[in-house]
């Protein structure tokens, strides 16, 4: 049994939970049904990525909203640049976290039984 944390970092990695080696995206953007090595699927239902965002959002508003107090607090910076500066990087937060923040989604989808491997057929 795998602890969900090393689950959880293996998805961050954005490598798929079951076999540890498929890549679970291709791009930036770009998200694999399955497993290239495993063959395992990666989302089962329409609406699953849903997930994702909220880890996505949530993460980005808690870093921009407490890193714009935390700097505040420290360096009194100008509010104007201070302001558009926490802008700018709550946007490439979003962006460029959304492939990790979607792969560990699929890693609580692993740990509660939502990613599996298909029964064999024939
Ligand atoms: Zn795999």
């Amino acid at each position: 049994m795998k602890s969900w944390l090393h689950v959880l970092w293996v998805t961050f990695t954005l490598r798929c939970p079951n076999c540890e080696q498929g890549k679970i995206f291709t791009g930036l953007f770009r998200m694999n049904k399955t497993c290239p090595v495993c063959g395992v699927r990666f989302e089962r239902e329409d609406g699953e990525s849903v997930g994702g965002m909220y880890i996505n959002l949530g993460l980005a508003e808690l870093t921009t909203v407490g890193g714009f107090f935390l700097a505040d607090a420290l360096w009194h910076p100008p509010f104007e640049p201070h302001l558009i500066f926490w802008v700018i990087y709550n946007v490439l937060f979003i962006v460029l976290f959304y492939n990790r923040s979607r792969a560990m989604w699929v890693g609580i989808s692993y740990l509660t039984g939502g990613v599996r491997p298909d029964p064999p057929t024939a």
